[in-house]
C-alpha cells in the first residue's frame, strides 16, 4: 500500500492546476484581487485531493506499539520470514488498515484489537507483494458471534463462518478469526479466504477470475483452474471440498493454503503455486519476490 501513487499525485496536480489556474486568469484580469484567489483555490484543491496520501503520510510516522508488533511475530509466518525492510512496510500497511478501515461487533461481540490485527495482517500479507495496490472493494468488516446463514442468523443451518460482499461489508465470525491466525499453517484462515474475494468482485458474478489477471492470460487462468478443480473432485489434491463449489470458492481457498502450506501447495501443486506467486508477486517460503515467473498467468 503506497503512500502517494504517482496517478494520484497527477490527478491531484491536474485538478488544482486546473481550477486554480482558471480562477487567477478571470482574477488576474478582471478583478481588483489579482491570481491570488485562484492561487488559493489551486492550494486548497490540491490538499484536498491529498487528503489521503498526508493522513497516511502522518499514520506512517506512527510507531505500530510493542504489543502489536509481538502479535505479529507470534502468530503470522510471513511476517517472520521477512527481512527488516520487509517488516517496516507489513507494520506500515497495517496501521493504515486499522486506520482506514471499519471495524464493528454485532451482538455483543468486542471489535477488539486482536481481531482487527487479525484482519490487517491478512491484508498486509495479500498485498505486501504488490505495494501499488489496495485491497480492491468495501473497507468495514462485521464481527459477528456464531456462524450464520443466508439470512444472517444462528441456528441448525448457519454454516457460513464469513461472507464477502461486493456492496456491503465482510462479514467474519469472532471464532473463525481467531483461529485463522491462532493455527497459521492448517490451510484454513477465513480472513485470507474472505479478503481473496475482493480481488474476484470486478467480475461479473465473481467467475474466479481475478479483475487484476490480465485479459489475455484470462484463459490460461481458467484452464489451470478447472483442471485443479477437477483434482479436488477426485481427492487428488491438497485443498479441501469447498475449492470445488465454484471457481470463485476455488481461488479463495487456494489463496489460503498458498500462504498457509507453501511448501506444500509447490510440492504438490506447482503449476498453480506457480499462477499464485505470479500473482501476489510473492514467494510466501521466503517472503520475497519468485526467481522468475513460469506461469502462463498475467497480472494486469
Ligand atoms: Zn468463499
Amino acid at each position: 500500500m503506497k503512500i502517494l501513487s504517482r496517478s494520484t499525485l497527477v490527478w491531484a496536480i491536474l485538478m488544482s492546476v486546473v481550477a486554480g489556474g482558471t480562477l487567477a486568469v478571470i482574477g488576474d484580469q478582471a478583478t481588483p484581487y489579482g491570481p491570488w484567489p485562484g492561487i488559493g483555490t489551486g492550494v486548497v484543491v490540491l490538499l484536498l485531493t491529498l487528503r489521503r496520501p498526508l493522513r497516511r503520510w502522518r499514520v506512517s510516522r506512527r510507531p505500530l506499539g510493542e504489543g502489536n508488533r509481538q502479535w505479529l511475530n507470534a502468530r503470522i509466518p510471513l511476517y517472520q520470514r521477512l527481512d527488516a525492510d520487509g517488516r517496516a512496510r507489513f507494520e506500515r500497511d497495517v496501521q493504515f488498515v486499522l486506520d482506514e478501515y471499519s471495524f464493528e461487533g454485532v451482538q455483543g461481540v468486542d471489535a477488539s484489537k486482536n481481531l482487527q490485527l487479525a484482519v490487517a495482517a491478512g491484508v498486509a500479507c495479500l498485498l505486501h507483494g504488490r505495494p501499488e495496490w489496495d485491497l480492491p472493494g468495501t473497507t468495514s468488516f462485521l464481527f459477528y458471534p456464531d456462524r450464520f446463514d443466508d439470512d444472517y442468523f444462528g441456528g441448525d443451518y448457519a454454516d457460513y463462518d464469513g461472507m464477502a460482499h461486493e456492496q456491503g461489508p465482510t462479514i467474519l465470525t469472532a471464532s473463525s478469526v481467531e483461529h485463522s491466525w491462532d493455527s497459521p499453517d492448517d490451510g484454513d484462515n477465513v480472513v485470507l479466504h474472505e479478503l481473496a474475494h475482493h480481488f474476484d468482485f470486478d467480475n461479473i458474478n465473481a467467475d474466479g477470475v481475478p479483475s487484476l489477471v490480465a485479459p489475455e492470460s484470462a484463459q490460461a487462468w481458467q484452464a489451470l483452474v478447472k483442471n485443479e478443480i477437477r483434482k479436488v473432485r477426485h481427492g487428488q489434491s491438497i485443498l479441501r471440498p469447498y475449492a470445488a463449489e465454484a471457481p470463485s470458492e476455488f481461488f479463495a481457498v487456494a489463496t489460503e493454503v498458498f500462504f498457509e502450506q507453501p511448501n506444500r501447495m509447490h510440492d504438490h501443486h506447482p503449476d498453480l503455486f506457480g499462477a499464485l506467486c505470479a500473482f501476489y508477486r510473492i514467494d510466501p517460503r521466503t517472503g520475497e519476490k519468485p526467481a522468475s515467473s513460469t506461469s502462463d498467468v498475467v497480472v494486469g
